[in-house]
């Protein structure tokens, strides 16, 4: 299981699926297994007929996701190691979306990889998305589709 979270917007994506927040109650869920401390509630999550929540070491700053049935008998739970910006996230699904000849009728490869970058919160060539962007108007009278990058 390849389980990711967005500490900004408080996502949880696991295999590639986004679990939006149900709700961001603070409760006490558990102890920590590396510190014994107390682990509190970020996020609580719907999953497979059930809920994932998301929880924190008050002291070592350890996440979980702890997993649970539709009657609350734990499941069993996961360190999250890995964190995503989901926005950057949605960005980059919205470029893939879009086919590849499309992007490259309107744009040079160097505009196109001045997009992704920018999509994915890396660095970016400024000239390369400034080029793109005079483009997004006629991208869309072309193909009907909005760019916003
Ligand atoms: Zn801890």
């Amino acid at each position: 299981m390849n389980i990711k979270y967005d500490m900004e917007s408080n996502v949880m994506q696991i295999d590639d699926i986004d679990l939006y927040p149900e709700n961001l109650d603070h409760n006490f869920i558990g102890i920590c297994n590396s510190c014994n401390s107390d682990v509190i509630s970020l996020s609580y999550h719907a999953h497979d007929n059930g809920m994932v929540v998301a929880g924190k070491c008050t002291a070592c700053d350890l996440l979980y996701a702890i997993f649970y049935d539709t009657e609350w008998n734990w499941q069993g739970e996961e360190p999250i190691e890995q964190f995503f910006d989901i926005n950057s996230s949605n960005n980059i699904k919205f470029l893939d979306n879009i086919d590849r000849k499309k992007l490259e009728t309107v744009f040079t490869p160097a505009e196109t990889t001045a997009m992704y970058a920018k999509a994915s919160g890396e660095n970016y060539v400024r000239q390369y998305l400034y080029r793109a962007r005079k483009k997004y108007d006629d991208f869309y009278e072309l193909f009907g589709i909005q760019i916003n990058i």
